[in-house]
């Protein structure tokens, strides 16, 4: 049964070893897969590990889909054996290590592209390389972007127009050039790349000119969400795009047996955290999370839990760590005791099952840092969401969520900056925290932005049924993908 024939299509999926980036690439391959195509996943042996059960189970169930994996060069660059994801990095040395080890990669996959000549190559967006192999190979290439379309035109128009270098101070407002609204931000709400030449800055101009490069770009986004910017996108880019989102809603709705990244058969019989849940109301607790990447400073993770416990609504909040927590730490044990006293809040430590969470029927909102993933996954399920930007893209997809879609609270976030960063921290207050957690959770005061955010939920579960725009548009490709191939063995036969 699952013997590849000629005439399938043959696809290979290159993620990014960062749950945001492959998070929602391993569901789009899941789901090339479920719909006929023959899948070849290229990671390393740790994160192959985050996904392979799903893998092994869509392959039982007749899915060509299989994972190819490659050496992680961890004893090369000085890690210790499994750390191989960017989210592990616990200090700057390891993010570099880990980095460094994930650019060391580029030689094998070349390899092994030659040797699995695929028909198409979906690529994620920070490995610009790939524009070579797949012209080496002539076949398309699919650059796979892991934010919204409004980030992407946003990116563009401040790379091309630069309105934040004509203002005479950093607490002035710049308008964003060319968007159908009128957005504003300020000069330091930009990443650093963007106000000052930093390495990264030749890296992402490299990225951005890839996407130009490609054959087209997928968008785990859809069209009841942001058409509006597909359309610039494409008139910006000159490239076709397809949304095929919510891919994380997508493959894990069609998984009858519940064979996904975090499923409940998984979970410790009473899992601690969701007995908390089950004693609460409906829609009663918050759900704060920074993502897979961010770990607050000292400063910001006393303001966080003291604003949360000023608020008196109930929460359950994440907590990664980093190093040299240590002083903190005694801060933390004493409030989690506290919190726990009183039954108001709940803390998890590191990693949270969060599709499972959102999906409680307590959880009545999220404290988001505006990752893209998280905000799919909080939409898909009707949740309306404070917003708390961090770095990157998130400050854009605050503006998405606040003044165009307007189902998001800002916290007040005013500096982009990584956590990893040196530098003086812009620390969000107390007050503000409390003032925004109390006009989320409050009744009254959000019930226009909850309805919207039903609305939206409702949208995001229809755009994959068949015959709904996401659903189409996966179809359609696939379709194209296939005639493509056969062009091509059309081209060689003659
Ligand atoms: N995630 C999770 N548990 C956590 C933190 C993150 O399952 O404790 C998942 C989350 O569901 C999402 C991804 O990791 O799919 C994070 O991606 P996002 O784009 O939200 O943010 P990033 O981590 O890239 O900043």
């Amino acid at each position: 049964m699952n013997s590849q024939s000629h005439q399938q299509l043959h696809v290979t999926f290159l993620p990014y070893p960062t749950p945001g980036h492959m998070n929602p690439m391993i569901d789009t391959a899941r789901l090339f897969a479920k719909h006929g195509a023959s899948v070849t996943i290229i990671t390393t042996p740790a994160n192959a590990l985050t996904f392979q059960k799903a893998i092994d189970n869509d392959f039982s169930c007749g899915c060509h889909i299989r994972t190819q994996v490659v050496q992680f060069p961890a004893a090369r660059v000085g890690l210790p054996d499994g750390v191989e994801s960017i989210k592990d990095g616990t200090s700057i040395d390891m993010l570099v290590k880990i980095s460094h080890g994930i650019s060391m990669l580029k030689d094998q996959i070349v390899l092994l592209f030659q040797n699995l000549q695929p028909d198409c190559i979906v690529t994620d967006m920070m490995l610009p390389w790939t524009v070579e192999s797949a012209a080496k190979l002539g076949i398309p290439r699919i650059f796979f972007y892991s934010s919204s379309y409004f980030s992407n035109c946003v990116s563009h128009s401040i790379r091309k127009n630069r309105p934040h270098e004509s203002l005479a101070s950093d607490n002035q407002k710049f308008i964003i050039p060319g968007l159908p609204q009128i957005i504003e931000m300020t000069p330091p709400q930009l990443a650093e790349h963007l106000r000052s030449k930093t390495p990264m800055t030749a890296q992402l101009d490299a990225m951005f000119e890839s996407e130009s490069a490609s054959y087209g770009a997928l968008y785990n986004s859809f069209h009841e969400l942001e058409s509006e910017y597909k359309q610039l996108h494409e008139s910006m880019l000159g490239i076709k795009t397809w949304s095929i989102g919510p891919v994380s809603a997508w493959v894990n709705k069609d998984d009858e047996q519940n064979v996904n990244r975090e499923h409940k058969e998984d979970l410790p019989e009473e899992a601690e955290w969701l007995k908390w849940l089950n004693s609460k109301q409906n829609e009663s607790v918050l759900y704060v999370s920074f993502g897979s990447l961010t770990r607050l400073s000292d400063a910001q993770l006393v303001e966080l839990a003291i604003g949360l416990e000023h608020s008196g609504h109930s929460f359950i909040w994440v907590v990664r760590k980093k190093d040299g927590d240590e002083n903190v730490d005694i801060f933390l044990k004493d409030f989690e005791q506290r919190m726990k006293e009183c039954n108001k809040g709940y803390i998890i430590r590191n990693w949270a099952p969060q599709l499972l969470i959102l999906d409680h029927h307590a959880v009545g909102g999220i404290l988001t840092h505006c990752g893209w993933n998280s905000i799919l996954e909080s939409l898909n399920v009707g949740l309306p969401m404070i917003t708390w930007p961090m770095f990157s893209e998130q400050f854009y997809n605050e503006k998405l969520l606040v003044d165009v879609l307007k189902i998001g609270v800002p916290v007040g976030a005013k500096e982009n900056k990584f956590w990893a960063s040196t530098g003086k921290d812009s620390v969000v207050g107390r007050e503000e925290i409390a003032k925004a957690v109390v006009q989320l959770m409050g009744k009254e005061e959000s019930r226009e932005l909850k309805r919207r955010a039903r609305k939206l939920g409702d949208a995001s579960k229809k755009t994959i049924e068949e015959g709904g725009s996401s659903y189409n548009n996966l179809m359609q490709l696939l379709n194209e993908l296939k005639s493509l191939k056969m062009s091509r063995a059309h081209e060689k036969a003659n």
